[in-house]
This record gives structure tokens, C-alpha cells and sequence, in this order.
């Protein structure tokens, strides 16, 4: 893998937009209702957009009515790293690329989704690139 962890926040100015780079290198979140992929069921792979890794996929997306796509489960337990989050005065459970460590979104728990996991991994659409593929 590359070394995208050691990137210097210029170089990922020159390869993020504006507003990929606020929330996936500022921990920034997406206006509810915006994302490209909050209402999307096409099937395929959701990469991370900063480094490519393969996170999530379409048939753990389920419709959490939330305002961002939110997935029940990663492709694999490796892909993210999930970490204590206790800014605005809450704690949550912030969600990272395992890869490059830029930020996703946040995952929550118990709040009684029919899902397998009764896990909702809240992902900002500007943070994935979806990859249109038959998935198993
Ligand atoms: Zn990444």
C-alpha cells in the first residue's frame, strides 16, 4: 500500500477538492440530504475517494432514512479504524480508513435497526467513490 499515512496536510490539499478535504482530512461532515450516494442501491463497491481502499459494500447499505448512506457492516473488519470521538459534546465513535486514516463518518449502535448488526455506519458520501460491480 502506499504510504498515504504520511502524506503532509499540503499534499492532500493538492489532491483532495475543497470539500473532500474538509471532511476527510478535517473530520468535517456533509449537509444531511446532499451526498451523491445517501439514496444510491446500485450494487457495487464503495472505495475510500482519498486512497482507494475498498470499504464498504452495496449489500451492506441499508436505508437508515438518516440523510447519509449508512451500512450496516465494512467490506471487512480491517478496512476502518474506529475510534472514541468526544467532540460537540457528545461521545461517538468516530470511523476512519484504516489505509490512509482519513475520516468517514461515525458508526452508532443499538438503535434498533432490522439489520444483522444494529450498527449504522454513518459514512459522508463525499468520503467514497462507489465502484458499479456485480457484488456476491
Ligand atoms: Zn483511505
Amino acid at each position: 500500500m502506499d504510504k498515504f499515512t504520511q502524506l503532509s496536510d499540503e499534499q492532500w490539499r493538492q489532491k483532495l477538492s475543497p470539500a473532500e478535504y474538509y471532511v476527510l482530512r478535517q473530520a468535517g461532515t456533509e449537509p444531511p440530504g446532499v451526498g451523491e450516494y445517501t439514496e444510491t442501491t446500485t450494487e457495487g463497491i464503495y472505495k475510500c475517494r482519498a486512497c482507494g481502499t475498498e470499504l464498504f459494500r452495496s449489500t451492506e447499505k441499508f436505508d437508515a432514512h438518516c440523510g447519509w448512506p449508512a451500512f450496516f457492516s465494512p467490506l471487512a473488519e480491517d478496512r476502518i479504524i474506529e475510534r472514541k470521538d468526544e467532540s460537540l459534546g457528545m461521545v461517538r465513535t468516530e470511523v476512519l480508513c484504516a489505509n490512509c486514516e482519513s475520516h468517514l463518518g461515525h458508526v452508532f449502535e443499538g438503535e434498533g435497526f432490522p439489520t444483522p448488526t444494529d450498527l449504522r455506519y454513518c459514512i459522508n458520501s463525499i468520503c467514497l467513490e462507489l465502484e458499479e460491480s456485480p457484488v456476491e
